[in-house]
């Protein structure tokens, strides 16, 4: 059992916490970043780590389906709508129309659409799995880690256990020599 390891090892990770995430030195007893919250500490930052291997296209597609996931999607999509039926209607005079009753034009321009938010909502549900996976494989890191350092805790105090034993047993001797020795 190396006690002495486990000992330096537990402080040699509180020197320097420079934060992983963004960058910011802080001070040694800090267990959260100040800057910006993260936990400070030697495990995996899986949202950096996710974010560093985002091509343009998924971060595109993140923001299409963050964007999709708001009201304002609908508030477009009305005023889009009802300007389109207005023009074509032939209430706006200033313009001329362009795609009468049905609106073939705005029924392929929105099937169109539906391909594109279908291909960016699937792709952004993967990219939101995969974070899901990563940061349950991160719980599961830190569990083992907490396991392990548990172990290594309990072995360290059973030891300190039986050295005080055995130095109580030493005393108690000693005592027993020396009150012989008095009679
Ligand atoms: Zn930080």
């Amino acid at each position: 059992m190396s006690v002495k390891n486990g000992v330096s090892e537990t402080l040699h990770v509180h020197e320097d916490p420079l934060c992983p995430a963004c960058g910011g030195s802080n001070k040694p007893e800090s267990v959260f970043c100040a800057h910006c919250d993260k936990a400070l500490g030697p495990f995996r930052y899986v949202r950096e780590e996710l974010a560093a291997g985002t091509s343009r296209f998924e971060a595109l597609a993140d923001s299409v389906t963050e964007f999709i996931g708001r009201p304002h999607f609908f508030i477009v999509h009305s005023v889009w709508f009802l300007l389109w039926i207005a023009a074509n209607a032939g209430i706006v005079m200033t313009v001329r129309q362009f795609d009468a009753y049905p609106y073939n034009l705005l029924s392929i321009l929105l099937a169109v659409e539906a391909i594109f938010i279908t291909g960016f909502v699937l792709i952004s549900q993967n990219r939101q799995q995969a974070l899901i996976e990563k940061t349950a494989e991160l719980d599961y890191e830190v569990n083992v880690r907490a396991y392990r350092e548990i172990q290594e805790l309990k072995a360290m105090t059973h030891e300190v256990l039986s050295r005080l034993e055995n130095m109580e047993k030493a005393a108690g001797n000693r005592q027993r020599e020396e009150g012989n020795k008095g009679i």
